[in-house]
């Protein structure tokens, strides 16, 4: 939404579990999402007094190989701090997080024609989760505890307020997901939790710089309700403004149920978590070699990408942003292209036919669709019925042209003999285009399509204009 006279600040905090196979800083497996509460528990996460952490190395790489990717500085020096608070589903009685000496810091994404400041990316555990049960009529309430993700590893990146609308917040966050699969720190899996977008939202009078008081949003589990959330609480917010009334600071949860925002929070006092450095775990020195070797051994980046299918397929820079987004869209374009399929027509394919969210063709379907339809031998209507059949019964393409009778006529001697025809039918409109009248043709080509429906328009159009001259 572009409220006229507002402008939107958003920053992210977004909670990314890396791909580790145990838990930051235990032994334990990562639990599967149907594990039995509790399955997955040791006395280091359930926080027994007396026991002690070890750092996860492959949590703290795949941290450090999205920082890089992300342009951040890595400082020699990092800590581990305990952050104090007191919550059933933290039986410890503090989290171990990361406060004054993150892993990494002042990054940049770039996004569509956006960059997005990154403040800092920094590793934490996750807690554990609370089960409520009970029913209502017996008024018996129970709540228990399950341990699985206590311990889990997070990395949380966070953004600075560059972001200025519920679309620019959309597109971060998915471009946040294909670098991380793009570099193999995460799965990144919106709908299993393991990518979890917390924006906060303020909005200020056009022209002025100080910030507006502002929300933050939880418990949004797809792109699609990032999206909607945000733009529910932008409107919320000029509203109240607009309204004479204030907005409050608080946290806010999202009802998909309801489509709406709604207050869990408010934050009147600024919580004081009493950091102190985990007095159980060594600092960290990172060693600058390691980094450079991590930095040298990462993938082509969506960045990259981007700008080499520029440059490779001279595509337009808008059609480039939208198919590097997405690594699938950019591997099924290169794919296609591979396969024979010319790079305008298949980029054009794969924005208008595939990106919104529907079923993704194979690379081969992809490609045999764009062959045919540029080549002439069926018609974009014709292709995009095929590509969704081809599909949804894996059959191919020219199996599909064949039965449906879909082939243009592309023979020259039959659509001349269409043509002469025509004219001959439409000889005011022929002598008209002779005499200096070019939009006559279209009147021709009109009554081309309905004497030969299947004439392939393009080289009936050329022999066409060939024999009127
Ligand atoms: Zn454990």
């Amino acid at each position: 939404m572009r409220a006229v006279g507002w402008e939107v600040v958003i920053g992210m905090e977004v909670h990314v579990q890396p791909t580790t196979r145990t838990k930051m800083f235990c032994g334990c497996a990562i639990a599967p999402l149907n594990a039995p509460p509790n399955s997955h528990t040791c006395p280091v996460c359930l926080g027994l007094p007396g026991v002690l952490p070890v750092i996860n190395k492959a949590a703290v790489e795949a941290c450090l190989k999205t920082a890089v990717a992300l342009n951040c500085e890595i400082p020699r020096h990092t800590k581990f701090d305990r952050k104090n608070y007191m919550y059933p589903d933290l039986p410890k009685g503090y989290q171990i997080s990361q406060y004054d000496l993150p892993m990494s810091h002042d990054g940049h994404l770039e996004v569509g024609e956006r960059r997005v400041r990154i403040r800092r990316v920094h590793l934490e555990e996750d807690t554990g989760k609370l089960v409520h049960a009970g029913d209502r009529l017996h008024k018996a309430w129970e709540s228990f505890v399950d341990l699985n993700r206590a311990g889990v590893p997070l990395m949380e990146i966070v953004s600075e307020p560059d972001i200025r609308s519920a679309e620019e917040a959309r597109d971060y966050a998915v471009a946040l997901r294909t670098l991380l699969r793009t570099v193999g720190a995460s799965e990144a899996d919106m709908e299993k939790g393991q990518l979890r977008a917390e924006p906060n939202i303020s909005v200020r009078r056009t022209g002025t710089t100080e910030l507006g008081v502002k929300t933050e949003l939880k418990n949004i589990n797809s792109f699609r309700n990032l999206y909607r959330a945000i733009d529910f609480e932008v409107k919320r917010q000029i509203e109240a403004l607009e309204s004479g009334h204030d907005v409050v600071q608080e946290t806010r949860g999202w009802s998909d149920a309801e489509q709406r925002t709604f207050s869990q929070r408010t934050k009147e006092f600024a919580e004081d978590y009493r950091y102190f450095p985990e007095p159980d775990l060594p600092p960290l020195e990172l060693d600058p070699a390691w980094i450079e070797e991590l930095r040298r051994a990462l993938p082509e980046l969506p960045e990259a990408r981007r700008v080499r299918l520029v440059s490779q397929y001279a595509l337009p820079l808008h059609d480039a942003s939208l198919i590097a987004a997405e690594r699938e869209l950019a591997d099924l374009f290169e794919g296609a292209v591979r396969a024979g399929a010319d790079a305008k027509p298949a980029a054009n394919w794969i924005i208008g036919e595939v990106a919104p969210g529907g079923s993704v063709p194979t690379i081969n379907q992809l490609a045999d669709v764009v062959k045919l339809v540029t080549s002439g031998s069926i018609t974009r209507d014709q292709g995009r019925e095929v590509l969704a059949e081809s599909i949804r019964s894996q059959r191919s393409a020219g199996e599909l042209v064949a039965e449906r009778g879909f082939a243009q006529v592309s023979d020259e001697s039959e659509l001349e003999a269409i043509v002469r025809e025509v004219i001959a039918t439409n000889a005011k409109a022929a002598a008209d285009y002779q005499a200096g009248k070019k939009q006559a043709l279209g009147a021709l080509m009109a009554d081309l399509k309905k004497k030969a429906p299947n004439a392939n328009p393009k080289m009936a159009n050329e022999i066409l204009q060939k024999l009127l001259q």
